[in-house]
């Protein structure tokens, strides 16, 4: 006899994996060049140059022993004091090395943090659309997720909605910006309001309501010039999952953190839980050579001008054609409204075109899709004939 939730788990493939899959045979079919996946989060552009060049220098310099070696379990100190430095320096956070916990990315992250804090009965709040991995990692903690509906006005947060799901049993809140899959990056007052209701329900119950942000994407803004507003300098019982899955272009590597600040309530005692979470999940410690890496490239990012590109380039023809699309800031998804109100079988249609998109339906908010526009601009310029056809199809524009 298996653990039936863990097999249940691994029959059940995701809709991204599935439509990437298919992709993978259709190329097969009829050659790689003739098919559009837009289903992965996958960066299409490189890592900066320091990413490499660092990696050489410490392959050719460093004691293998050292460089390949066990770190102790929250990271390597020299690493740990070079990101709450960089975190200092940046955002004037209260941060130093002992609050920070190194990771396997964004997931380990997430997933230490809510088995950190999980108990009996919890509940974690997520705003839809959601990805859709939370629900996994929350329910594996033995947690509830509770799902916020999504604003359809602004895609930003459902203030009303929110207030009427915080109950005694809140834990915590997961929150994600930029956003997988709208693209659309919180306003500081938008964080302001979110932290404010928590703050009150916190004093309302009498224990602090933690909020997990979720931020892969951090790095990934188009429009803004100024660094975002740190969450933990609005709302101190924050933990930072942060990953340079997506900023570095690193998504197989595998690294990240989660980052708390010395404001957090119980401040020792959360780090501690975060160490043994991070052992009973059995993570061991962070990629060592990874790790080492890090210092060297705080606060670059891969060449985002290509995301920018192809995020105008299909923006401004995909509503041209006559399709609804959220304007993503951040990320590199566009969310677009299905013409019809099955968004699995308009994605299905697309197909017929050659176009592979993600139906929203996973992300708790039925009838958009996603389009994972991190990929080489020019298949974005060939896919678009097809997306005309497409809406053509729709009778669209
Ligand atoms: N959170 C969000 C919103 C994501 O989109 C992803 C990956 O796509 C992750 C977490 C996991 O990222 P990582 O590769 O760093 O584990």
């Amino acid at each position: 006899m298996y653990n039936q939730k863990m097999l249940a788990l691994g029959q059940v493939r995701s809709v991204i994996r599935e439509t990437f899959e298919y992709g993978n045979r259709r190329k097969a079919e009829i050659g790689k060049e003739n098919v559009f996946d837009f289903s992965l989060g996958n960066p299409s552009t490189p890592p900066p140059p320091c990413v490499n060049d660092t990696l050489i220098q410490l392959l050719q310099t460093a004691s293998p022993t050292d460089l390949h070696g066990y770190t102790s379990a929250p990271g390597d100190m020299l690493v740990r004091q070079a990101v709450a430095g960089y975190i200092a320096s940046t955002y004037h956070a209260n941060i130093t090395a002992d609050g920070i916990y190194m990771t396997c990315g964004a997931a380990a992250s997430l997933t230490i943090s809510i088995h950190a804090l999980a108990c009996e009965e919890d509940e974690f709040i997520v705003f839809a659309p959601y990805f859709p991995e939370y629900r996994v990692f929350v329910e594996k903690a033995g947690a509830k997720l509770v799902v916020v509906e999504p604003d359809y006005a602004t895609f930003g947060i459902h203030y009303e909605d929110l207030a009427s799901k915080i109950t005694p049993h809140t834990k915590g809140v997961i929150l994600n910006t930029p956003n997988n899959p709208t693209g659309r990056v919180l306003k500081k007052a938008e964080l302001e309001r979110l932290a404010d209701m928590l703050k009150a329900a916190s004093g309302a119950y009498g224990h602090p309501i933690y909020l997990l942000s979720d931020e892969p994407y951090r790095h990934l803004v188009y429009d803004e010039t100024a660094p975002l507003p740190y969450l933990t300098n609005l709302y101190p019982a924050t933990l930072v999952c942060d990953s340079f899955s997506k900023c570095l272009s690193l998504p197989g590597e595998r690294i990240g953190y989660v980052a708390i600040s010395h404001d957090m309530p119980n401040y020792a005692e959360v780090f501690a839980a975060l160490c043994g979470a991070g052992r009973a999940l059995g993570f061991v410690c962070a990629p060592s050579l990874m790790q080492k890496m890090l210092p060297a490239c705080l606060g670059e990012t891969a060449d985002l001008s290509a995301y920018r590109l192809n995020r105008d380039l299909l923006y401004q023809h995909l509503t041209v054609y006559g399709f609804e699309c959220i304007y993503p800031d951040g990320a590199f998804y566009l969310f677009l409204k299905s013409p019809i109100p099955d968004a699995n079988a308009f994605c299905l249609k697309a197909r017929d075109f050659e176009l592979l998109l993600v139906a929203s339906d996973s992300f708790g908010c039925p009838g958009y899709v996603r389009i994972a526009y991190c990929v080489a601009t020019d298949m974005i310029e060939r896919s678009l004939p097809a997306f005309k056809a497409l809406a053509d199809f729709y009778h669209l524009g």
